[in-house]
Order: structure tokens, then C-alpha cells, then sequence
């Protein structure tokens, strides 16, 4: 028998009525056939009201005591819908975290789940019963009541359709699907009938926070299908599978990142560890930094930027300090008033010329470009934050996000429960229970070598509006296909552009670059014939801090000097020297084989 988990937000069961409406929804997934389990929120804002409660209590709660206090809200909840179900005259029952099995790491307040047990669901499946399990929460092998982080419900939801091998997750919100962009900024945005996971992944870190990112690595993982709905009508939302809407659209959305802050060491020195050095000190702080990105410099000095949040500056700079001195840089300098704007589909790791009509639009409006980072999958630049809101509609309309694939429904591309039907004839039991253990654990999936390109580096450009978009359209216009971009800002009003491209290329791309040079008046353009692009792939990456910082000190170990860094969601992306490719392969392998798929 099929198997759908729905779950409800603290807003879809913020009242009596809403719990009945969802209770009723539920019903009539079972009365068409399926087992249903509900995963349940605190209602409304209870979550938020123990917090204030706790905190005017104690400055800094114990976080074992927060879990205890926080479950409750959940507690609450699944206890009311239980009795929803019984009033609608059907059979229910409700479940603690504990009650169901879910077991987790000890981390409260931020607990990972280990490992689920299903026998208690499935024998009240199989009575007839609507079981309705809290979201959020777990229990660590002491008994202490654990949870997952704020907005975990979503990670429950996902898990425990995992774990029983359910047909669809369906995430009831007060949202009515994922949308290219959010519509409160581009009116013209429009709802996506499908995403894949991967570019709901790179979406939700790039700005447009739908669910639980942990709940996507999730759904990724297991290759659960989530239908993401609103809880107010009956209309179908957005499916997160593993197929993208259409495979001729390059982009399919977009995101702002309003308040960021940008922070630049200028004059590091080129030698293995220092990259290393820089990351660890912003790490110490338990910073998370957003954009990396490195570049070579002038006189073989490096540029190493990246951004955080807005409120994380003062104490990224107070490590900042402390890293400019270990590594002897000649300074750092820094920038709060800037907002990161970002592209994501999976067209454009196979369409070429994507980043190029990105950058071509913004020049067209005279917005200038402070940084730029891509990856397989995304383009990020960095703007002023006066200028982002502009820069997101500008690159929502040349990539026509508003204009519908040619099927018009979920139904039509008959999309809803396919996803699950191909993907359980792969998986066993014995495959699926030997995955269980560890569920969230960090899996590099792949440590990928690419040994055919070259790089070029124009330093001490004039940074204004259009530099990028003059760039790519002169090596476009000499055919050459550009992978990796990397742009950082360099000493006062000047740009650090570098790209990589096939090594035949290298002698037109060269030529190009010299013409660029002396058009803008700067320093002769710098190259390699030969590098090596490392790009180690995963799950749970960004979620599991510390990756980057492993992935540096491995190199740095090695004696392996970067020359380029680029990150995202997904991928970290290092060039190093052609010769040091294998090399820096296999230490990476060893790194991470404790956690390689
Ligand atoms: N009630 C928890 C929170 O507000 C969990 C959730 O809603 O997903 O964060
Ligand atoms: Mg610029």
C-alpha cells in the first residue's frame, strides 16, 4: 500500500479550524487509498513564545532545557490532531519524537538524526490508523529530548518518508509552491511546477528559503519526491524531484542575499596553508562565510575574498586581523553596503553563455559587479545593495523566468509519484536499512580531476560597470567556451578577473586577454598553459561547517599551493597547479574517505 507523509507548519495549525482542515485533508488521502502519517508544528508562534519565555528567565538557557521546553509545542499539537482525526470519526494516533524512534546525535538544540525505527509506525499503519508524529524532535541515547533546529519539522517530515520507503512528502505551508524569485520583488515571478533537488539546494542557499535546507539534503539523499503546497486550497504546488522543470531553460530562478558584507586580504602571499590559515580563524568564530573566492594576484600575491552576513562583520573582521598578521598580508579592506544576487539552474552546466548575458544585462543598466563566483549550476555576483533589487529583476526578465515550460500542470507532466515509482525498483531493504544508520552524515559524492584546461588572470582592471560583460563577450566572440569565472576585488577601484577555459584555447584567450589589457590599461594578463580544477561534490556540505576548512588544511599539507577558489551549495571548486592535479586528488580521497559515498 502507498505511503504519503504530509506535513503541517505552525501556521497551518495555528487554530482549531486549521487543525481540523488539516485533519480533513488527511482523511482524504486515506480515503483514496494511501497510509498516511502526519508530521505536525507547534501552533503559530509557540515556539517563538517559549523562547521569549525561556529568556526571561535565563540570558542563556542550558541547551538541554531549551529542548525540553521547545518539544512541547509539538507535544501540543499532534495530541489536538489526534483528536481531530477521532472527531471526524476516524482512527488516530499521536507520537513523541521519542515514542517513534528517532534517535539523534546529542547536540540539543541543533541534533542530527542517526537513525529511525519503523516498527511502531508501520504496525499502526497497518491497524488502520492516521499516525500523527511531532516534527522537530528526537531523543539522544541517553533519553534526553533533542531538536533538530528551528524550522526541523521539515526534516522530520522528509526523514520519516525515508525511512518508510513513503511514496510522496507532501509540506503543507503557507506558501502555495517554490517560485523563480520571490514576488514580493518581481511581480512577475511565477510558481515552478518541478525543481530538482539540486537547484532547490543551491536556491535555498543562494536566498530563497523555502524549507529546511537539511530537509532537501534529505529528500536528495533517499530520493524522497516533496510536494510543497499551500495548506489553504486544494491547487498543486511545486514538486522538488529529481528532474528540473524543462531541459531547455538554462536558469530556473533567481535570489537576492540582501545584507551581506564583503571582506578582502589584499597582498597574501602565494604558498601553500595560507587559504587554510585565513578560513580556520573565520571558523574559530563559528562564522559561516558565504562566497569564497581567491584569485591571483599581482606579483604573485593573492586576493583572498569572502562574504558573511552583515551582523557576523565585527567579529569576522576581529579574525581577520588576527589571519592578515599570521599570514603576512599587506592589509585587508572591507565593504557592508553590498547584496549577492544569484542564478541557479542546471541548463547552464550544458547551455555556455549563460554568464556572459548575466553579465551583459547588468552593464546594460550600469550596475557594476564586485566579485563573482560560479559554480556547475549557479552564478553569484556581488552588487551594491542600492543596486540589487534592480540587478534581480533585470536577470529574472533575460532569462524569461515568467514565461511557463509548455505543459501547465503538475498532472500533465505527469510528474506527481513518478519520481518515487522509478527509484524503488534501485533500492532494497537491506540497502535502505545499512543507509539508515547515520542518516545525516556528510557524503562527499564525488572528488572530480579535470586536467584539460588552462587559466588566464587580468589584474589591476578599472573596476566599473560592464567590465565583466566586456570580457566574456570578446572570448565569447573568439569561440572559446569559459568554465570557471572568479572575480575579486583588488587594491582601491581595481579588479581581479580570472577564468578557465580548454588548454587549445589558451593562445586565443591569451591574445584577447593582452588586447583587454591594453584597452584598459593594466598590467599584462598572467596565465597558466596547465591547471588542474579539483571539484569536490556532496551532501550536507554547507550544513556540516568545517568541510571547507578540511578540504584547505588537506592541501595545504600536501604543499599544494590554490590558485582559484570557488564555492557553493553543492561544490567547492579548487584550480592548483596542472602537475599537482593527481596529487591533490588522491590526499583529498584519503581526507575524506571516511565519508565518501
Ligand atoms: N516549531 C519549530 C520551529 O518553529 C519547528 C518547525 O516549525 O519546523 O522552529
Ligand atoms: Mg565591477
Amino acid at each position: 500500500m502507498s505511503i504519503i507523509v504530509q506535513k503541517f507548519g505552525g501556521t497551518s495549525v495555528a487554530d482549531s479550524e486549521k487543525i481540523l482542515a488539516a485533519a480533513r485533508k488527511a482523511v482524504r488521502a486515506q480515503k483514496e487509498g494511501h497510509q498516511v502519517v502526519m508530521v505536525v508544528s507547534a501552533m503559530g508562534k509557540n515556539t517563538d513564545l517559549l523562547v521569549d519565555l525561556a529568556r526571561q528567565i535565563h540570558q542563556d538557557p542550558p541547551a538541554r532545557e531549551m529542548d525540553m521546553l521547545l518539544s512541547t509545542g509539538e507535544q501540543v499539537s499532534v495530541a489536538l490532531m489526534a483528536m481531530a482525526i477521532d472527531s471526524l470519526g476516524h482512527q488516530a494516533i499521536s507520537l513523541t519524537g521519542a515514542q517513534i524512534g528517532i534517535k539523534t546525535d546529542s547536540t540539543f538544540t541543533k541534533a542530527r538524526i542517526r537513525s529511525i525505527t519503523t516498527d511502531r509506525l508501520r504496525q499502526a499503519l497497518d491497524e488502520g490508523k492516521i499516525v500523527i508524529a511531532a516534527g522537530f524532535q528526537g531523543i539522544d541515547e541517553g533519553f534526553n529530548i533533542t531538536t533538530l533546529g528551528r524550522g526541523g519539522s521539515d526534516t522530520t517530515a522528509v526523514a520519516l518518508a525515508a525511512a518508510l520507503h513513503a511514496d510522496l512528502c507532501e509540506i503543507f505551508t503557507d506558501v502555495d509552491g517554490v517560485y523563480t524569485t520571490d514576488p514580493r520583488l518581481v511581480p512577475d515571478a511565477r510558481r515552478v511546477l518541478r525543481i530538482s533537488y539540486d537547484e532547490m539546494l543551491e536556491l535555498a542557499s543562494v536566498g530563497a528559503g523555502v524549507m529546511h535546507n537539511r530537509s532537501i539534503e534529505f529528500a536528495k539523499k533517499f530520493n524522497v519526491p516533496v510536494h510543497v503546497r499551500s495548506s489553504f486550497s486544494d491547487n498543486p504546488g511545486t514538486l522538488i524531484c529529481a528532474q528540473p522543470e524543462s531541459s531547455d531553460q538554462p536558469v530556473c530562478g533567481a535570489a537576492l542575499v540582501r545584507n551581506e558584507a564583503r571582506v578582502t586580504l589584499l597582498g597574501v602571499p602565494d604558498r601553500p596553508g595560507v587559504a587554510a590559515a585565513v578560513f580556520s580563524r573565520v571558523a574559530a568564530r563559528n562564522v559561516a562565510m558565504d562566497m569564497i573566492v581567491q584569485n591571483v594576484g599581482e606579483n604573485g600575491l593573492a586576493e583572498i575574498s569572502f562574504t558573511v552576513f552583515r551582523d557576523d562583520l565585527p567579529t569576522t573582521l576581529k579574525a581577520v586581523e588576527e589571519a592578515t598578521r599570521e599570514v603576512g598580508a599587506a592589509g585587508y579592506n572591507y565593504d557592508d553596503n553590498v547584496s549577492k544576487v544569484s542564478v541557479v539552474g542546471l541548463g547552464m552546466a550544458t547551455q555556455p553563455g549563460v554568464a556572459q548575458r548575466m553579465f551583459q544585462v547588468l552593464a546594460e543598466k550600469g550596475i557594476n559587479i564586485l566579485m563573482i563566483s560560479t559554480s556547475e549550476i549557479k552564478i553569484s555576483v556581488l552588487v551594491d545593495r542600492d543596486a540589487a533589487v534592480d540587478a534581480l529583476r533585470t536577470v529574472h526578465e533575460v532569462f524569461q523566468l515568467e514565461v511557463p515550460p509548455a505543459c501547465e500542470s503538475l498532472e500533465a507532466a505527469g510528474v506527481i509519484l513518478a519520481g518515487r515509482a522509478a527509484s524503488a525498483a534501485v533500492n532494497n531493504t537491506a540497502e535502505i536499512v545499512a543507509r539508515m544508520q547515520g542518516m545525516e552524515d556528510l557524503i562527499i559524492e564525488g572528488i572530480a580531476l579535470d586536467e584539460s584546461q588552462a587559466r588566464v588572470t587580468l589584474v589591476g582592471v578599472p573596476d566599473r560597470p560592464g567590465l565583466a560583460a566586456h570580457v566574456f563577450e570578446q572570448v565569447a566572440a573568439g569561440g572559446i567556451v569559459v568554465d570557471m569565472i572568479v572575480q575579486s576585488v583588488g587594491r582601491e577601484g581595481h579588479a581581479t578577473l580570472s577564468f578557465t577555459m580548454p588548454q587549445p584555447d589558451l593562445e586565443k584567450g591569451l591574445t584577447i586577454a593582452a588586447g583587454l589589457a591594453k584597452r584598459f590599461n593594466c598590467g599584462k594578463p598572467t596565465s597558466c598553459p596547465r591547471v588542474a580544477k579539483l571539484a569536490v561534490s556532496g551532501t550536507g556540505m554547507r550544513s556540516h561547517t568545517g568541510v571547507a576548512r578540511r578540504l584547505f588544511q588537506c592541501l595545504a599539507d600536501e604543499g599544494i599551493n590554490v590558485d582559484m577558489i570557488s564555492t557553493s551549495e553543492m561544490q567547492i571548486n579548487v584550480v592548483v597547479d596542472g602537475g599537482q592535479g593527481q596529487q591533490a586528488r588522491e590526499a583529498l580521497r584519503r581526507k575524506f574517505a571516511d565519508v565518501m559515498l
